[in-house]
């Protein structure tokens, strides 16, 4: 991946998503870090459902500490793991007390240390609560990164992100962040990636390598005349973004006979954005 074209494509999903932000709902650092710590294995909806009540129960951490688990359990059964995050919450909200004056630390190595809290969400905390230039790597970023060619199939998830750091301008990463998570949400989905309206089509070869494997067997009815059809969907890339990139709806993932081909990504398809640690 080239200067250029890595210029290329982040002003193009800047284009494509003027407004990508996170979309865990929050008001302040602590409650950003608990909706994060929830989003692992969940999507962002089903978290922001669960902490509008809980938000309101539980405004700093001795108010986790004043229930019992159980309790806690109960708040946020809705959400996958629970059991173990509501311990995981519990305990991070004592290290928060005796170390921390009940704050959360604006180091990445002190946030990491707390428990349920991992190098991603980490960043997403730096980042957006405290302005410090981070990439978090979720699914989206990882599958976007590798189909587009930014990363290389079999990196780690920790590859993807060095690899982004040293394309992207650092005052650029928590915005691109973003935006490749909007990108890959709600265009280049894990199972239905819209490659026929694709402006970035041209520069991503599993996006050329999708559009050849669906012309295949439209090329052996016709007898040879698919070209009109690839025209047709270059055509539709040279106007920028599509339509439904620019109107986002909240993917709902569903297993199609497509996943197959997916790179890599057929376990994390069927997993939800969630900064998991
Ligand atoms: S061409 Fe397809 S795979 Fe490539 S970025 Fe666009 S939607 Fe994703």
């Amino acid at each position: 991946m080239n200067a250029v074209r890595m210029r290329h494509i982040l002003d193009t999903i800047a284009e494509m998503f003027p407004d990508a932000r996170c979309e865990l709902n929050h008001r302040n650092p602590f409650e950003l870090t608990i909706a994060v710590l929830l989003s692992a294995q969940c999507t962002d909806e089903t978290v922001n459902k669960v902490t509008a009540t809980l938000f309101e129960k539980y405004r700093r951490p001795e108010d986790y500490m004043s229930v019992p688990l159980e309790e806690l359990e109960n708040d946020i059964r809705r959400i996958g793991l629970f059991r173990n995050k509501a311990a995981n919450i519990q305990k991070l909200s004592r290290i928060l007390i005796d170390k921390y004056d009940g704050e959360v630390p604006r180091e990445h190595s002190a946030l990491t240390e707390l428990p349920g809290v991992g190098r991603k969400t980490a960043n997403v905390v730096v980042s957006n609560a405290f302005d410090v230039p981070a990439i978090a790597v979720d699914t989206h970023v990882e599958r976007v990164s590798k189909r587009l060619g930014i990363a290389k199939p079999d990196d780690s998830v920790l590859e993807v992100e060095k690899r982004l750091m040293k394309l992207v301008p650092r005052e650029e990463w928590t915005i691109t962040h973003h935006r490749l998570i909007f990108f890959g949400r709600y265009h280049c989905k894990a199972q239905n990636p819209q490659c026929d309206v694709c402006p970035l089509l041209d520069v991503c070869p599993e996006g050329k390598k999708r559009m050849k494997a669906a012309l295949q067997p439209a090329k052996a009815k016709r007898g040879g005349s698919a070209g009109k059809s690839v025209k047709t969907a270059k055509a539709g890339n040279s106007g920028g973004a599509s339509e439904s990139a620019k109107a986002p709806k909240q993917e709902k993932p569903k297993a199609t006979a497509g996943s197959k081909r997916s790179m890599n990504t057929k376990s994390k398809d069927q997993a939800p954005s969630g900064a998991s640690t």
